[in-house]
C-alpha cells in the first residue's frame, strides 16, 4: 500500500474514526486521498467537510509532510462536488478554521464547503 492510499491511524480523532467507518457519516464523495462528508451540524443549506485521509492536526502540520499534489486533491475534489451541485453559479465559500482564534474544534485538517444562501461577511 502506498502512503497516499493509507488511512489515518489516530485512534481518538473523530474524523479518523469517521474515515475508518467507526462513526457513521453521510459520504458525498471519495478519492484516493480524501473523503467529503456532510457536516453533522450544517451552517448553510449545503455544508460539507473535505477530510484528507492522512491525519494532520491543521493546515501547517499537513503542509509540512505533504506529498506533491496532496493539497491540490482537497481543492479539486471540493470543486468537483461544488460544480456537480451547481453551487459555482451563485457562489460558495471554502473555509479552513485553524486554532483557537480560527474556531477550529476538530484537530484533523478539513475544508468546510458552504453554499446555498448568502453567507455574509465578515464572519463571526
Ligand atoms: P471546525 O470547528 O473544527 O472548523 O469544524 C468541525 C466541524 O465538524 C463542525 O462543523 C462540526 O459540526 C463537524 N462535526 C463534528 N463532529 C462531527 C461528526 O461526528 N460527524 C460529522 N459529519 N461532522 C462533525
Ligand atoms: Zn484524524
Amino acid at each position: 500500500m502506498t502512503q497516499t492510499q493509507s488511512t489515518s491511524n489516530e485512534p481518538s480523532c473523530i474524523f479518523c474514526r469517521i474515515l475508518r467507518g467507526e462513526i457513521p457519516s453521510t459520504i458525498l464523495r471519495k478519492s484516493e486521498r480524501s473523503v467529503i462528508i456532510a457536516d453533522l451540524s450544517p451552517q448553510a443549506p449545503f455544508h460539507a467537510l473535505v477530510l484528507p485521509r492522512r491525519h494532520a492536526a491543521d493546515l501547517g502540520a499537513f503542509m509540512k509532510d505533504a506529498a506533491p499534489g496532496e493539497i491540490d486533491d482537497l481543492f479539486a475534489q471540493a470543486l468537483t462536488l461544488i460544480e456537480e451541485r451547481g453551487f459555482d453559479r451563485k457562489g460558495y465559500r471554502i473555509v479552513i478554521n485553524t486554532g483557537e482564534d480560527g474556531g477550529q474544534t476538530v484537530g484533523h485538517l478539513h475544508l468546510h464547503l458552504l453554499a446555498g444562501r448568502n453567507l455574509g461577511w465578515p464572519p463571526g
